[in-house]
Parts: structure tokens; sequence; C-alpha cells
């Protein structure tokens, strides 16, 4: 008996494992044509002065409108993307795209890109960032690319010739999910970062783990002995930003400052932030 049931199981599983192989074709397939179709857009998230909580920029977050399933998190389809290498083009879309956007924002406020490892060890990476600056006329200060750090796990000559190379644009990197990989010390280093982030899982665990307390500092003191400015994201609350306060954070970012949203537009050169009114703001928002 115990042996049919184990069998039983088996075809079911197969059959499970199939389906999942199945579904994950049809969305590799769906993602190729995704960028052509318009199904993608990008959500801001606001990163805020440490100390007066202004805004200084906007991270740009990648959600894709599938036909079928709905508004889809990054999550769900990066890896996916980075497979089938559809990630290329979805890239460079958002790079155009965030640029765009963003020159037409208050020229104090930054914006800032996710890059994941297959862009990086591709070779149009620095062509597709410099094509979308000098199409867009935003100047590459305000441009800033957040990698992060499983993609540069090993020291390779071709991640730093292409992190050079995008130093030498003007633009600013960023250590994104900083705590999570191995080796990041030394990648601070051995990297031309300008930025390092500090992991959310942290922050979710301060006041529980003392542990994630001591990693926050130890982050912190070490940017900016390494003269990093150091971003500390998934703040939720208030508790938090509290504890978080007395340790000197340059940036934050989390949902207590402002969830990732369609942008209010224009963030006017004037100052004068206009508000989308609510009626206009989409219901499929995603967190
Ligand atoms: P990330 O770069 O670390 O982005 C931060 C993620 O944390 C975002 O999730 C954001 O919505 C979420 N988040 C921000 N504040 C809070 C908070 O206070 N609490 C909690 N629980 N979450 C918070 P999202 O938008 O789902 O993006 C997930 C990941 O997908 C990103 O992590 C990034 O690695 C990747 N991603 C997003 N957009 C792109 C893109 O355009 N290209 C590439 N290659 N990857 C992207
Ligand atoms: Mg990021
Ligand atoms: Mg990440
Ligand atoms: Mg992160």
């Amino acid at each position: 008996r115990a042996k049919s049931l184990g069998k039983g199981r088996i075809c079911a599983f197969d059959r499970f494992l199939d389906q999942q192989v199945r579904t994950r074709r049809r969305l590799e397939e769906e993602l190729r044509g995704a960028v052509e179709a318009g199904e993608l857009f990008l959500l801001y998230q606001p990163i805020v002065d440490g100390a007066t909580a202004e805004t200084r920029g906007y991270e740009a977050l990648l959600r894709w409108r599938h036909p079928t399933y709905g508004v889809l998190s990054p999550a769900v389809f990066i890896a996916a993307a980075e497979e089938s290498g559809s990630i290329v083009e979805i890239g460079k879309w958002v790079l155009g795209e965030a640029c765009r956007q963003a020159a037409s924002w208050n020229n104090r406020l930054f914006v800032a890109v996710n890059v994941s490892t297959r862009q990086l060890l591709g070779v149009d990476l620095v062509d597709h960032v410099d094509t979308a600056l000098k199409s867009n006329r935003l100047s590459p200060d305000r441009l800033e690319l957040e990698i992060t750090e499983t993609s540069l796990l090993e020291d390779r000559a071709d991640v730093a010739g292409c992190l050079e190379a995008l130093k030498s644009l003007g633009v600013n990197l960023v250590m994104d999910d900083y705590g999570t990989g191995y080796s990041q010390m030394s990648n601070l280093r051995r990297y031309p970062f300008d930025k390092v982030k500090i992991d959310r899982s942290f922050v979710a665990a301060l006041g529980e783990d003392p542990v994630a307390e001591i990693i926050i500092e130890s982050a912190l003191a070490l940017g900016k002995s390494l003269g990093l400015t150091v971003v500390v994201e998934g703040i939720e609350t208030e508790e938090q930003r509290a504890q978080l306060s007395g340790k000197s954070p340059d940036l934050l970012q989390g949902f207590l400052f402002g969830r990732p949203e369609t942008i209010p537009f224009p963030i006017a050169s004037s100052q004068n932030v206009i508000h989308l009114p609510q009626a206009l703001k989409p219901a499929f928002t995603l967190a």
C-alpha cells in the first residue's frame, strides 16, 4: 500500500514539476513580447534624507502588467528574464524609461535603477546607459545603478572593467542588499562604489535579533570610513526609524516614507510637487 501511495505521489509530483516548467516557459515567452507590447511600467519609491526625511531621489521599481495574471512584481519574473536573456532588452527599456522620467523632475533628485547580473556581464550595458543619459539629456550624476552584491561574487576582471567604465560615464554605483551575500567588504574595496544600501532584513529584525543591530552599526561605520553614502532600506515603522536615528544613516528608504508608486508628474523644477488626484491613481499599484 505504501508503495502504491508513494508512486501516486511521485506521479503527482511529476505533473506538478511539468506544470511548473511549462508555466516558466510560457512566462519566458510572454516576457519576450512584454516590452514591445507596452506591458512594463515603473513605480518610484522615495529615498529620503536620514536626518530631515526630505526626498533626495527615487528608486525605479519594475512592474509587468500581465494580460491575464494582472500586475506582477519583479520577484516573480526577473529570474526568468535573466535565464531567457530577455533581461537585456528589459533592462535597456528600464534605463531609458527611468532616465526619460527623471529628466522632467527637479534636477536635485536622483533616480536609482536596478541592474541585474546578466546585464552587468553583458557587453551592452555601458552603451545602454550612455544612450539613455544622452538621449534624455540627463546629467550622469543624477543616475545611480543598484547592483545586488551576489553578482559580484567572484573577482572578475570583466565586472571590474564594466564598473570602471560606468563610473567614467559619471554615474553613481550602489551596492544593493548589503549584508546578504559573501565577501561584501572586499567587494566594497575592489569596486568603485559610491553608496551602500543595507538590506531590509536587518531593519526587519531590529529589536528581536541583537546581531541585526550590530550589523547595521558596523555597516554604517565601514561605509563612512570608506567615504561611502550609506542607505538603510525597509523602514516601515516610526519605531524602526527611532532605533536608527542615533546611528546617523545618510539616507533612508521604506514604506514609512513612501511606497513604490506612479510618480506625480511633473515633480516640478519649481519645487512645487503636484500631487496626482487620488482618483487618478491606479488601483493596481503593488508594493
Ligand atoms: P531591491 O532593489 O532591494 O528593491 C527593494 C524592494 O523592497 C522593492 O521590492 C520594494 O518594493 C521593497 N520595499 C521597499 N521598502 C520596503 C519596506 O519598507 N518594507 C518591505 N517589506 N519592502 C519594501 P520590489 O519592487 O518587489 O522589487 C524586488 C526586487 O526586484 C528589487 O529589490 C530588485 O532587486 C529587483 N528589481 C526591481 N526592479 C528591477 C529592474 O528594473 N531591473 C532588475 N534587474 N531588477 C529589478
Ligand atoms: Mg534596489
Ligand atoms: Mg535586491
Ligand atoms: Mg534591496
